[in-house]
């Protein structure tokens, strides 16, 4: 697997912590290439659980270089404190690297998020209010604070005073909020600066150098396709680019450099917050889900929205970031029905869609048109094999693949790591 991305192929939550932290067994390196702390992995190893909301999962083995990429906006105050988590349950972070071209979150980002959500009401988009949105604003302004920045304490004085002189104005001035102080902020973040030292580098170099080394690297995407930037159901995405594209500028490699796209979906599907989800289940069924598969966020708590699986989501997923095979989780939340429906294809405005419609208004309009396929009505947690696979569920995935247009090369039948195999 030498040069493996890992992207999630719905909105987001499809497992890729549990798959990318499988891969990152065999890895030397796992790279994160976009977000924040936005994102949250839950790893269950034994009786051990642990959520990471922006080191790659990877830290948990001393062989793996845990990188955050260029891509990603940082919160320093969040990433030591993760850091120092991990060393509590024995894990040490020493090899994590972050690319010195990575953006920070500042307090005023943090703010400006809270306020501009409390501001939009019912139109809110949803964040997570830790600042991503307003940080990546400030990077395409190019008036972002970058890493790297820390250790210039001139250049990052002048920097947090030039963009506070705006922000401060927006903060009091349409919000009505108290402005912030440059100098309180300078110094809490110059202390974060010496801390986060040692890790701080080239890692699109350090990248490089592995790939060319002939080393195992897995890029590690957040979030999922349908939630990014541009691919996604704008507005209702998040601030950056979750698709395979994005690990190529959010690391800083080539496409060449790229092997293997590994879409991560869940055999049903999920979405938290606001925003079109053509199968979304308001039924008996959809909170069957919720509740069989605990659909509830790891960072934030908040209930998923549950329906049955959207192969013309998929298949987009597999068109937009050339996703060569895919992990389906979740498998064992199916056991519970006794028939399953796949969402085909969309009826909106009196049309037929077969591929996932360009137009937000059709979007918003989308019926699925539904296939039935018989449940298996037998728990499947303990299966390792294809083989032990009860016939229907064998069904259910030769169609979802022959529907996404991609072969399922991972099936996961339960949240611990152990409970996956592998598909040829
Ligand atoms: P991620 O952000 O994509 O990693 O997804 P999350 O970590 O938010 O959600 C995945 C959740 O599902 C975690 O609690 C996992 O432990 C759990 N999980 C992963 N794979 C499976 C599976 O195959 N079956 C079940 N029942 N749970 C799983």
């Amino acid at each position: 697997m030498p040069a493996t991305i890992v992207v999630g192929a719905q909105w987001g939550d499809e497992g890729k912590g549990k798959i990318a932290n499988l891969l990152a067994q065999e890895a030397d390196v796992v790279v994160r290439f976009q977000g924040g702390n936005n994102a949250g992995h839950t790893i269950v190893i034994g009786e051990q659980r642990f959520a990471l909301s922006l080191i790659p999962s990877g830290v948990i083995y001393p062989n793996v270089v845990p990188v955050i990429g260029n891509g990603c906006v940082v919160d320093p105050a969040v990433l030591l404190a993760e850091m120092d988590t991990l060393r509590k349950r024995g894990i040490d972070p020493g090899n994590l690297r972050l690319s010195a071209n990575a953006h920070l979150i500042m307090p005023y980002h943090r703010k400006l998020d809270a306020v501009r959500e409390r501001f939009l009401g019912h139109q809110r988009i949803g964040t997570t209010k830790r600042g991503i949105g307003p940080a990546y604003q400030d990077k395409f302004s190019r008036l972002g604070i970058r890493a790297q920045d820390l250790y210039d304490p001139k250049i990052f004085r002048d920097k947090v005073e030039m963009g506070l002189k705006e922000k401060n104005r927006i903060l009091t001035k349409v919000f009505n909020q108290l402005a912030m102080d440059a100098g309180q902020i300078v110094e809490e973040y110059l202390g974060y600066g010496a801390r986060l030292l040692p890790h701080v580098t080239d890692t699109s170099l350090l990248v490089w150098e592995a790939i060319r080394a002939g080393k195992n690297v897995v890029f590690e995407g957040a979030q999922g396709t349908l939630l990014d930037i541009d691919h996604g159901t704008y507005p209702f995405v998040t601030s950056s680019n979750p698709v395979a594209g994005g690990a190529l500028t959010g690391a800083g490699v080539g496409p060449r450099d790229i092997d293997r796209v590994l879409g991560i979906a869940k055999a049903y599907i999920s979405r938290v917050g606001s925003g079109p989800f053509p199968t979304e289940l308001s039924d008996e069924v959809g909170e069957q889900m919720v509740q069989i598969g605990g659909e509830f966020g790891t960072v934030t708590g908040r209930r998923r929205r549950c329906g049955w699986l959207d192969t013309v989501a998929l298949r987009y997923a597999v068109r937009v970031n050339g996703i060569t095979e895919l992990a389906l989780t979740k498998l064992d939340v199916l056991s519970a029905f006794p028939t399953l429906r796949l969402g085909v294809a969309y009826s909106s405005l009196g049309e037929r869609y077969d591929e996932f419609p360009r137009q937000q208004r059709v979007l918003y309009n989308c019926t699925p048109i539904y296939e039935d396929l018989p449940g298996w009505n037998t728990d499947i947690t303990e299966v390792r094999r294809l083989e032990d696979l009860p016939k229907a569920a064998r069904a259910y995935l030769e169609r979802v693949e022959q529907l996404a247009g991609a072969p399922i090369t991972i099936v996961s039948v339960g949240p611990e790591r152990s409970a996956t195999f592998l598909r040829q």
